[in-house]
Protein backbone atom coordinates (compact mmCIF):
# COMPACT_ATOMS: atom_id res chain seq x y z
CA UNK A 1 0.00 0.00 0.00
CA UNK A 2 0.98 3.90 -0.56
CA UNK A 3 2.41 5.41 2.33
CA UNK A 4 1.38 8.80 3.42
CA UNK A 5 4.55 10.06 5.51
CA UNK A 6 3.75 13.17 7.82
CA UNK A 7 6.97 12.66 10.12
CA UNK A 8 8.23 15.43 11.58
CA UNK A 9 11.94 14.35 11.05
CA UNK A 10 13.40 12.61 9.64
CA UNK A 11 10.61 13.12 7.48
CA UNK A 12 9.71 12.33 4.01
CA UNK A 13 12.17 13.11 0.62
CA UNK A 14 11.05 13.38 -2.85
CA UNK A 15 10.96 9.83 -4.66
CA UNK A 16 13.57 11.59 -6.58
CA UNK A 17 16.01 12.20 -4.04
CA UNK A 18 15.56 8.48 -2.50
CA UNK A 19 15.84 6.89 -6.20
CA UNK A 20 18.94 8.62 -7.04
CA UNK A 21 20.86 8.18 -3.19
CA UNK A 22 20.19 4.63 -4.04
CA UNK A 23 21.65 4.35 -7.40
CA UNK A 24 24.65 6.06 -5.76
CA UNK A 25 24.63 3.40 -2.99
CA UNK A 26 25.56 1.37 -6.02
CA UNK A 27 27.65 3.10 -8.06
CA UNK A 28 28.45 6.46 -7.85
CA UNK A 29 28.91 8.83 -10.50
CA UNK A 30 29.82 5.83 -12.79
CA UNK A 31 32.85 5.53 -10.54
CA UNK A 32 32.32 1.50 -9.43
CA UNK A 33 32.03 2.44 -5.92
CA UNK A 34 29.34 3.22 -4.09
CA UNK A 35 28.83 6.84 -2.69
CA UNK A 36 29.36 4.99 0.87
CA UNK A 37 33.18 4.17 0.16
CA UNK A 38 34.50 7.41 -1.39
CA UNK A 39 36.66 9.58 -0.35
CA UNK A 40 35.55 12.78 0.34
CA UNK A 41 38.38 14.46 -1.26
CA UNK A 42 37.39 12.26 -4.73
CA UNK A 43 36.92 14.89 -7.49
CA UNK A 44 33.63 13.45 -7.78
CA UNK A 45 32.54 14.31 -4.27
CA UNK A 46 33.96 17.69 -4.70
CA UNK A 47 31.27 18.22 -7.41
CA UNK A 48 28.40 17.14 -5.44
CA UNK A 49 29.32 19.53 -2.55
CA UNK A 50 30.20 22.33 -5.13
CA UNK A 51 26.98 21.41 -7.19
CA UNK A 52 24.65 21.37 -3.94
CA UNK A 53 26.81 24.59 -2.16
CA UNK A 54 25.69 26.70 -5.51
CA UNK A 55 22.18 25.70 -5.60
CA UNK A 56 21.37 26.38 -2.34
CA UNK A 57 22.79 29.84 -2.78
CA UNK A 58 21.15 30.22 -5.94
CA UNK A 59 17.46 28.71 -4.77
CA UNK A 60 17.79 30.91 -1.53
CA UNK A 61 18.94 33.88 -3.36
CA UNK A 62 21.95 34.29 -0.84
CA UNK A 63 23.99 37.49 -1.41
CA UNK A 64 27.30 37.52 -2.24
CA UNK A 65 29.19 37.94 1.59
CA UNK A 66 27.67 34.52 2.92
CA UNK A 67 29.05 31.20 3.05
CA UNK A 68 27.27 28.18 3.16
CA UNK A 69 28.60 25.77 5.58
CA UNK A 70 27.70 21.86 5.77
CA UNK A 71 28.04 20.90 9.08
CA UNK A 72 27.88 17.38 11.64
CA UNK A 73 26.07 17.50 14.92
CA UNK A 74 22.34 18.81 14.11
CA UNK A 75 20.93 22.08 15.03
CA UNK A 76 21.66 21.29 18.35
CA UNK A 77 25.33 22.18 18.00
CA UNK A 78 24.30 25.39 16.41
CA UNK A 79 22.60 26.64 19.27
CA UNK A 80 26.71 26.57 21.12
CA UNK A 81 28.16 27.57 17.52
CA UNK A 82 26.49 30.57 17.36
CA UNK A 83 26.99 32.51 20.43
CA UNK A 84 30.67 31.37 20.54
CA UNK A 85 31.11 32.93 17.14
CA UNK A 86 28.46 36.07 17.66
CA UNK A 87 27.97 36.60 21.54
CA UNK A 88 30.51 38.78 23.19
CA UNK A 89 28.26 41.27 25.41
CA UNK A 90 24.37 40.77 24.81
CA UNK A 91 21.89 39.09 22.76
CA UNK A 92 18.16 38.80 22.48
CA UNK A 93 16.16 35.71 21.73
CA UNK A 94 12.77 35.29 21.85
CA UNK A 95 11.00 31.56 23.66
CA UNK A 96 8.44 30.17 21.11
CA UNK A 97 9.45 26.46 22.20
CA UNK A 98 11.64 23.59 22.76
CA UNK A 99 14.23 24.32 20.33
CA UNK A 100 14.19 28.12 20.86
CA UNK A 101 14.46 27.45 24.65
CA UNK A 102 16.96 25.19 23.76
CA UNK A 103 18.77 27.73 21.99
CA UNK A 104 18.71 30.40 25.36
CA UNK A 105 20.28 27.94 27.61
CA UNK A 106 23.43 27.60 25.46
CA UNK A 107 23.70 31.25 24.73
CA UNK A 108 23.36 31.81 28.27
CA UNK A 109 26.58 30.25 28.53
CA UNK A 110 28.44 32.79 26.74
CA UNK A 111 27.06 36.42 27.30
CA UNK A 112 23.89 38.08 28.67
CA UNK A 113 20.53 36.69 27.27
CA UNK A 114 17.88 38.81 26.69
CA UNK A 115 14.53 37.06 26.02
CA UNK A 116 12.17 39.47 24.34
CA UNK A 117 8.83 37.54 25.31
CA UNK A 118 7.59 33.76 25.70
CA UNK A 119 4.79 32.13 25.00
CA UNK A 120 5.64 29.04 27.19
CA UNK A 121 2.55 30.16 29.73
CA UNK A 122 0.42 28.61 26.74
CA UNK A 123 2.21 25.97 26.04
CA UNK A 124 3.45 27.54 23.44
CA UNK A 125 0.73 27.83 21.08
CA UNK A 126 0.88 31.43 20.36
CA UNK A 127 3.51 33.49 18.85
CA UNK A 128 4.25 36.54 21.13
CA UNK A 129 3.50 40.18 19.75
CA UNK A 130 4.23 43.33 20.80
CA UNK A 131 7.94 42.97 22.36
CA UNK A 132 10.92 44.92 22.30
CA UNK A 133 14.99 43.33 21.48
CA UNK A 134 17.22 45.29 24.18
CA UNK A 135 19.01 48.01 23.48
CA UNK A 136 23.21 46.98 22.76
CA UNK A 137 21.97 43.61 21.72
CA UNK A 138 24.69 42.19 19.13
CA UNK A 139 21.71 39.97 17.88
CA UNK A 140 18.06 38.69 17.69
CA UNK A 141 17.84 34.81 17.71
CA UNK A 142 14.53 33.38 16.46
CA UNK A 143 13.17 29.77 15.53
CA UNK A 144 11.35 30.89 12.64
CA UNK A 145 9.13 27.34 12.26
CA UNK A 146 8.52 25.64 15.99
CA UNK A 147 8.05 21.99 14.23
CA UNK A 148 6.63 20.41 18.07
CA UNK A 149 4.05 22.94 18.71
CA UNK A 150 3.31 24.07 15.19
CA UNK A 151 3.62 27.55 15.07
CA UNK A 152 5.64 29.89 12.77
CA UNK A 153 6.93 33.21 12.17
CA UNK A 154 6.98 33.03 8.15
CA UNK A 155 8.14 36.72 7.86
CA UNK A 156 11.13 37.74 8.38
CA UNK A 157 10.78 40.32 11.60
CA UNK A 158 12.04 43.87 11.82
CA UNK A 159 14.52 44.18 14.50
CA UNK A 160 17.10 47.14 14.98
CA UNK A 161 20.13 44.76 15.18
CA UNK A 162 20.92 41.63 13.01
CA UNK A 163 19.38 38.28 12.97
CA UNK A 164 19.92 34.85 13.45
CA UNK A 165 17.66 32.27 12.98
CA UNK A 166 16.69 28.24 13.21
CA UNK A 167 14.90 27.59 10.11
CA UNK A 168 15.32 23.65 10.34
CA UNK A 169 12.01 22.84 9.76
CA UNK A 170 10.91 25.56 7.57
CA UNK A 171 13.69 26.21 5.17
CA UNK A 172 13.15 26.50 1.34
CA UNK A 173 9.45 27.28 2.28
CA UNK A 174 9.62 30.79 1.63
CA UNK A 175 12.28 33.58 0.83
CA UNK A 176 14.26 34.75 3.29
CA UNK A 177 15.76 38.63 3.14
CA UNK A 178 19.55 37.71 4.09
CA UNK A 179 20.38 41.67 4.72
CA UNK A 180 18.82 41.09 8.09
CA UNK A 181 20.49 38.11 8.80
CA UNK A 182 24.29 37.03 9.90
CA UNK A 183 23.14 33.34 10.07
CA UNK A 184 20.66 31.05 9.00
CA UNK A 185 20.69 27.54 10.52
CA UNK A 186 18.99 24.30 9.77
CA UNK A 187 19.38 21.03 9.90
CA UNK A 188 18.89 18.93 6.88
CA UNK A 189 16.36 16.47 7.91
CA UNK A 190 13.45 17.92 7.91
CA UNK A 191 13.01 19.37 4.48
CA UNK A 192 16.07 18.25 2.64
CA UNK A 193 18.06 15.30 3.17
CA UNK A 194 18.59 12.11 5.89
CA UNK A 195 20.06 13.59 8.67
CA UNK A 196 23.00 13.43 9.85
CA UNK A 197 24.09 17.33 7.86
CA UNK A 198 23.17 21.05 8.86
CA UNK A 199 23.25 23.91 6.70
CA UNK A 200 24.96 27.42 8.57
CA UNK A 201 24.47 30.07 6.13
CA UNK A 202 27.05 33.10 7.76
CA UNK A 203 28.32 36.24 6.92
CA UNK A 204 31.53 36.13 6.68
CA UNK A 205 32.19 39.99 8.15
CA UNK A 206 30.14 39.18 11.13
CA UNK A 207 32.85 36.59 12.16
CA UNK A 208 36.10 37.59 14.45
CA UNK A 209 34.31 40.13 16.56
CA UNK A 210 34.50 37.94 19.79
CA UNK A 211 37.72 38.13 21.98
CA UNK A 212 37.49 34.44 23.14
CA UNK A 213 39.42 31.47 21.97
CA UNK A 214 36.93 29.06 19.94
CA UNK A 215 37.70 25.03 19.18
CA UNK A 216 38.85 24.62 15.79
CA UNK A 217 35.90 22.56 14.99
CA UNK A 218 33.42 24.95 16.46
CA UNK A 219 34.89 28.59 14.59
CA UNK A 220 32.99 28.91 11.85
CA UNK A 221 35.99 30.46 10.09
CA UNK A 222 37.34 27.23 10.32
CA UNK A 223 34.74 25.39 7.82
CA UNK A 224 35.09 28.37 5.37
CA UNK A 225 38.34 28.42 4.84
CA UNK A 226 38.21 24.46 4.51
CA UNK A 227 34.73 24.37 2.50
CA UNK A 228 33.37 22.35 4.60
CA UNK A 229 35.87 20.01 4.33
CA UNK A 230 38.24 20.95 7.55
CA UNK A 231 36.84 17.27 8.18
CA UNK A 232 35.30 14.38 6.88
CA UNK A 233 31.71 15.76 6.32
CA UNK A 234 28.79 13.58 6.01
CA UNK A 235 29.00 12.75 2.46
CA UNK A 236 25.53 10.85 2.09
CA UNK A 237 23.26 13.13 3.39
CA UNK A 238 25.45 16.25 1.33
CA UNK A 239 24.31 13.75 -2.00
CA UNK A 240 21.27 13.42 -0.89
CA UNK A 241 20.55 16.70 -0.51
CA UNK A 242 21.64 17.44 -3.71
CA UNK A 243 19.52 15.55 -5.03
CA UNK A 244 16.45 17.48 -3.40
CA UNK A 245 18.19 20.87 -4.19
CA UNK A 246 17.55 19.93 -8.32
CA UNK A 247 14.46 18.80 -7.40
CA UNK A 248 13.62 21.69 -6.22
CA UNK A 249 15.27 23.66 -8.77
CA UNK A 250 13.43 21.55 -11.81
CA UNK A 251 9.91 22.34 -10.16
CA UNK A 252 10.75 25.87 -9.97
CA UNK A 253 12.16 26.89 -6.98
CA UNK A 254 10.70 28.67 -3.71
CA UNK A 255 8.09 30.55 -5.84
CA UNK A 256 6.57 27.20 -6.57
CA UNK A 257 7.62 25.21 -3.33
CA UNK A 258 5.43 27.79 -1.30
CA UNK A 259 3.13 28.06 -3.30
CA UNK A 260 2.30 24.11 -3.61
CA UNK A 261 3.10 24.49 0.91
CA UNK A 262 0.66 27.21 1.64
CA UNK A 263 -2.09 25.31 -0.55
CA UNK A 264 -1.59 21.96 1.52
CA UNK A 265 -1.78 23.77 4.46
CA UNK A 266 -5.15 25.74 4.06
CA UNK A 267 -6.53 22.60 3.04
CA UNK A 268 -5.98 20.78 6.08
CA UNK A 269 -6.79 23.89 8.23
CA UNK A 270 -10.10 24.41 6.35
CA UNK A 271 -10.98 20.55 7.36
CA UNK A 272 -10.05 21.14 11.04
CA UNK A 273 -11.53 24.66 11.37
CA UNK A 274 -14.97 23.11 9.79
CA UNK A 275 -14.82 20.11 11.93
CA UNK A 276 -16.91 18.84 14.48
CA UNK A 277 -14.74 16.51 15.66
CA UNK A 278 -11.39 18.01 15.48
CA UNK A 279 -9.74 21.30 16.62
CA UNK A 280 -6.42 22.99 16.01
CA UNK A 281 -4.09 23.91 18.98
CA UNK A 282 -2.99 27.16 17.48
CA UNK A 283 -6.27 29.42 17.22
CA UNK A 284 -4.58 32.82 15.83
CA UNK A 285 -4.18 31.96 11.99
CA UNK A 286 -1.40 34.19 11.55
CA UNK A 287 0.58 31.89 13.84
CA UNK A 288 -0.37 28.68 12.41
CA UNK A 289 2.45 26.75 10.93
CA UNK A 290 2.31 25.75 7.07
CA UNK A 291 4.59 22.91 7.94
CA UNK A 292 3.80 21.04 10.57
CA UNK A 293 -0.53 21.37 11.63
CA UNK A 294 -1.35 20.52 14.91
CA UNK A 295 -4.58 19.33 16.04
CA UNK A 296 -6.84 17.73 18.70
CA UNK A 297 -9.99 15.84 19.19
CA UNK A 298 -12.79 18.92 20.66
CA UNK A 299 -13.23 17.29 24.75
CA UNK A 300 -16.21 15.04 24.12
CA UNK A 301 -13.91 13.61 21.55
CA UNK A 302 -11.17 12.98 23.46
CA UNK A 303 -10.89 9.33 23.55
CA UNK A 304 -11.16 8.34 20.37
CA UNK A 305 -7.90 10.17 19.51
CA UNK A 306 -6.23 6.47 19.38
CA UNK A 307 -9.17 5.31 17.61
CA UNK A 308 -8.20 7.32 14.61
CA UNK A 309 -4.60 6.91 14.79
CA UNK A 310 -5.39 2.88 13.90
CA UNK A 311 -8.07 4.19 11.21
CA UNK A 312 -5.49 6.23 9.69
CA UNK A 313 -2.64 3.88 9.50
CA UNK A 314 -5.18 1.26 8.13
CA UNK A 315 -5.37 3.53 4.89
CA UNK A 316 -1.03 3.99 4.71
CA UNK A 317 -1.10 7.20 6.82
CA UNK A 318 1.73 7.41 8.82
CA UNK A 319 3.55 9.74 11.29
CA UNK A 320 0.44 11.63 12.71
CA UNK A 321 1.07 10.84 16.47
CA UNK A 322 1.46 14.60 18.13
CA UNK A 323 4.60 15.47 19.86
CA UNK A 324 4.43 14.24 23.67
CA UNK A 325 4.32 17.55 25.10
CA UNK A 326 1.32 18.36 22.90
CA UNK A 327 -0.49 15.23 21.98
CA UNK A 328 -3.11 14.93 19.79
CA UNK A 329 -2.33 14.84 16.07
CA UNK A 330 0.17 16.69 14.31
CA UNK A 331 0.52 16.35 10.28
CA UNK A 332 4.15 17.50 8.77
CA UNK A 333 3.58 18.84 5.25
CA UNK A 334 7.21 18.74 4.08
CA UNK A 335 7.65 20.19 0.72
CA UNK A 336 8.61 16.57 -0.93
CA UNK A 337 4.55 15.68 0.94
CA UNK A 338 2.21 15.88 -2.32
CA UNK A 339 -1.38 17.27 -1.85
CA UNK A 340 -2.64 13.93 -2.60
CA UNK A 341 -1.07 12.82 0.91
CA UNK A 342 -3.25 15.48 2.66
CA UNK A 343 -6.35 14.94 0.72
CA UNK A 344 -5.84 11.09 1.54
CA UNK A 345 -5.62 12.78 5.43
CA UNK A 346 -8.68 14.95 4.82
CA UNK A 347 -11.04 11.85 3.64
CA UNK A 348 -10.22 9.95 6.26
CA UNK A 349 -11.09 12.68 9.11
CA UNK A 350 -14.02 13.22 7.35
CA UNK A 351 -14.73 9.45 7.21
CA UNK A 352 -13.73 9.14 10.94
CA UNK A 353 -16.21 12.02 11.49
CA UNK A 354 -19.10 10.39 9.84
CA UNK A 355 -18.66 7.11 11.50
CA UNK A 356 -19.01 8.52 15.11
C1 LIG B 1 14.40 19.21 14.73
C2 LIG B 1 14.76 20.60 15.14
C3 LIG B 1 15.93 20.90 15.84
C4 LIG B 1 16.88 19.85 16.32
O1 LIG B 1 17.60 19.35 15.27
P1 LIG B 1 18.77 18.28 15.50
O2 LIG B 1 19.33 18.19 14.13
O3 LIG B 1 18.10 17.03 15.97
O4 LIG B 1 19.71 18.83 16.48
C5 LIG B 1 16.19 22.22 16.12
N1 LIG B 1 15.36 23.21 15.75
C6 LIG B 1 14.22 22.96 15.08
C7 LIG B 1 13.32 24.08 14.69
C8 LIG B 1 13.89 21.65 14.75
O5 LIG B 1 12.75 21.39 14.09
Amino acid sequence: MKKHNFYAGPSILSDYTIKNTAEAILNFADTGLSVLEVSHRSKEFQAVIDEATALVKELLDIPEGFSVLWLGGGASMQFCMIPYNFLSTKASYIDTGTWASNAIKEAKLFGEVDVVASSKDANYSYIPRDWKVAEGSQYFHYTSNNTIYGTEIRKDPDVPCPMIADMSSDIFSRPIDFSKYIAVYAGAQKNLAPAGVTIAIVRDDALGHVDRQIPTMLDYRTHIKKGSMFNTPPVLPIFSALQTLRYYKALGGLKELERRDLAKAAALYETIDASRMFEGTVTNPDDRSIMNVCFVMKPEYKDLEGEFISFCSERGIVGIKGHRSVGGFRASLYNALPMESVQVLIEAMKDFEYKH
